[in-house]
C-alpha cells in the first residue's frame, strides 16, 4: 500500500539575487531569452504537487525540495529524503526537462534498466500523457523495444531510491516551440494534471 508520494523539482531555481543556481542547465535563445530547466521543473512540480494534495486518501505529498526553495540539492540529499520512507509504501517522481540540440522535442520517461518495480509507475504515467501529446502533434520518445514505453538509463536518483521511482522530462528547454509550450499555463496545468491522473491510476491498481 502506497502511502508517501515523494516529487523531486530537477536542478536549482532562481535566488534573491536574481541568480540562478545551477551551473548549466540553461538555454539561451536567438531573441536573448533565456530557458532555466530548473524554474521549468519547479513550476510543473509544484502545480503537480497541488493537484496530489487532492486524493481523498491521506497520502503523504513529500517534496525534495520546495517548489519556492531556489537551492539546487545534492542528488544524494534529494534520495535520503525518498529513502527515510519504506521503500514499499512510497514512489519517487522527478520532474525534469530536457535539451540537446535545440531541435530535439517531445516527451521521455525514465526507469532504471531492466523489468523493475518502477515500470508500472512509467507506463501510467505515459499512457495518461500519450493522449495530450497526440493532440498538441508532440513527439512520444519512448523505447518500445522491451515491451514498454519507458527509456532505461542509471540516473542517481532512480538507481538509489528504494521505491518504484521515474524521471520525466516533459519537453526540450532548448528547443523555441517546446519552450513556449512549457511557458503556457495551459499546458503546465494540463501536463500537470496528466502527471497526476498517470499517478492516480498506477495507486488505484495497487
Ligand atoms: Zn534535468
Amino acid at each position: 500500500m502506497i502511502k508517501n508520494i515523494v516529487l523531486d523539482f530537477g536542478h536549482g531555481g532562481i535566488d534573491e539575487n536574481g541568480n540562478y543556481t545551477t551551473n548549466g542547465k540553461k538555454h539561451t535563445f536567438p531573441n536573448g531569452e533565456t530557458a532555466y530547466e530548473g524554474v521549468i521543473n519547479r513550476r510543473i512540480g509544484g502545480m503537480l504537487r497541488s493537484f496530489l494534495r487532492m486524493l481523498d486518501d491521506d497520502y503523504n505529498i513529500i517534496t525534495t525540495v520546495d517548489e519556492n526553495d531556489p537551492r539546487d540539492l545534492s542528488l544524494s540529499y534529494r534520495v535520503r529524503v525518498a529513502n527515510q520512507f519504506p521503500g514499499s509504501q512510497t514512489i519517487f517522481i522527478s520532474i525534469h526537462n530536457n535539451a540537446f540540440n535545440s531541435k530535439a522535442r517531445g516527451f521521455e520517461i525514465y526507469t532504471t534498466r531492466g523489468v523493475t518495480k518502477s515500470d508500472a509507475l512509467a507506463e501510467s504515467i505515459a499512457n495518461s500523457i500519450e493522449p495530450y501529446y497526440k493532440d498538441l502533434s508532440l513527439k512520444l520518445r519512448y523505447d518500445t523495444t522491451d515491451g514498454d514505453k519507458d527509456k532505461e538509463a542509471e540516473f542517481y536518483v532512480l538507481r538509489r531510491t528504494a521505491c518504484p521511482a521515474v524521471l520525466v522530462e516533459c519537453l526540450f528547454f532548448d528547443n523555441a516551440e517546446d519552450y513556449a509550450l512549457l511557458k503556457d499555463p495551459e499546458f503546465v496545468k494540463e501536463i500537470s494534471w496528466r502527471m497526476f491522473e498517470g499517478i492516480r491510476n498506477y495507486l488505484k491498481a495497487q
